[in-house]
């Protein structure tokens, strides 16, 4: 049985204008991290705020366990939320605010089911802090641990850590990710964070202009896009037209390899990182060889050094290739190189 299930979800604010969330369907499992992730203004938030009970949907059914709780008023819902702006009482200890959301353990055990939870989101030492004395990283973990102890049967997460720091949301995504895991709570991320959403969740929604447009594992929808949007959303690709024939297409980077075959027009996407290069010496070489069928001479035009990896912008019949290799790869702006594939393309 799925945990949550959600069909043909749709949200009109004004008559005259085009749905905010359009035919939204989804389903979540026990213990399931699902993100819905998309640019800003695609309708993450309101698809949200229907499942949390704060909008009324137009249409579409929200089923949890199979029963529907359209019907229900929000505090009817067992729903935790936490949003990116922690909403924490300034006023109150960290240990107040986690006890505030007890309402539904019975007295006696309060304490130290908040000690317990305050434990859990590795807060045991600043128990009696108020949030002002705490980071934003910190300060989201109480906000995680108060949204806990209401023991919801779904926890809503909207761009959680957006507010922190680079180094501070990466250390707090995987803490949290691992404290939900243990906790085997079911959640929604929203994020418009495609990196987030692909290390985050176990199954990942791509959503465009209130539409979902893929779903499936961080790993499907990252490298077979079924769109363009999705392909070039969730990372950067380089789009391609092409004249396929079975296992094949002809573009402009010659005869490539395609993932699934196809005949006709077609719209392909290489990922930077599926394409390398090799430097093509002085000599200009007379196109492309029986030899080395795949590979075509451009210039690199730009470099950008990152460390473990570097990624190239390479012009080729007034068209820019981003190519994204291994440091070991390492050639200056304006070399001559072969843009080779490393991977078949893949079909949009
Ligand atoms: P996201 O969370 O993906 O950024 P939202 O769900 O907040 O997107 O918004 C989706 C669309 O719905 C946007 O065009 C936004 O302007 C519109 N919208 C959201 N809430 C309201 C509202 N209460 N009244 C009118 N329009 C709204
Ligand atoms: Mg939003």
């Amino acid at each position: 049985m799925r945990h949550l299930e959600v069909r043909g979800l749709t949200k009109r604010f004004a008559a005259d204008s085009p749905p905010a969330v359009d035919d939204a369907a989804f389903t979540l499992d026990p213990s399931e991290i699902l993100g819905i992730v998309g640019p800003s203004g695609c309708g993450k938030t309101t698809t949200l705020r229907m499942i949390a009970g704060f909008e009324r949907p137009d249409s579409g059914k929200i089923l949890l366990d199979d029963q529907s709780i359209v019907d229900l008023p929000p505090e009817k819902r067992r729903i935790g939320l936490v949003f990116q702006d922690y909403a924490l009482f300034p006023n109150r200890s960290v240990l107040r605010n986690v006890l505030f959301a007890l309402h539904r353990t019975n007295k006696r055990d309060r304490l130290s089911r908040a000690d317990e939870l305050i434990a859990m989101v590795g807060l045991s030492r600043e128990r009696d802090r108020m949030p002002q004395e705490l980071s934003g990283g910190q300060q989201q973990r109480v906000a995680l641990a108060r949204a806990l102890a209401a023991e919801p049967q779904l926890l809503l997460l909207d761009e959680p850590f957006s507010n922190l720091d680079a180094a501070l949301r990466d250390a707090t995504r995987r803490d949290i990710r691992a404290l939900l895991k243990r906790a085997r709570v079911s959640t929604i991320l929203v994020t418009h964070d495609q990196d987030e959403a692909l290390s985050f969740c176990d199954t990942v929604a791509v959503m465009h202009d209130g539409r979902i447009e893929q779903t499936g594992s961080p790993e499907s929808v990252y490298l077979q896009p079924r769109t363009s949007f999705v392909a070039q959303f969730l990372g950067r690709a380089n789009l391609l037209s092409g004249r396929a024939t079975g296992d094949s297409a002809d573009t402009d980077l010659g005869r490539i390899a395609i993932a699934t075959p196809a005949s006709g027009d077609v719209t392909l996407s290489l990922r930077p990182e599926h394409l390398t290069l090799r430097a093509a010496g002085d000599a200009p070489p007379a196109g492309c060889s029986d030899e080395e069928p795949l590979a075509c001479v451009g210039q690199i035009v730009s470099r950008e050094f990152r460390g473990h990896d570097i990624t190239y912008r390479v012009r080729y019949r007034e068209t820019d290739y981003l190519v994204h290799t291994d440091y070991s790869i390492d050639h200056a702006p304006g070399t001559r190189v072969y843009l080779i594939p490393r991977r078949p393309a893949v079909v949009l």
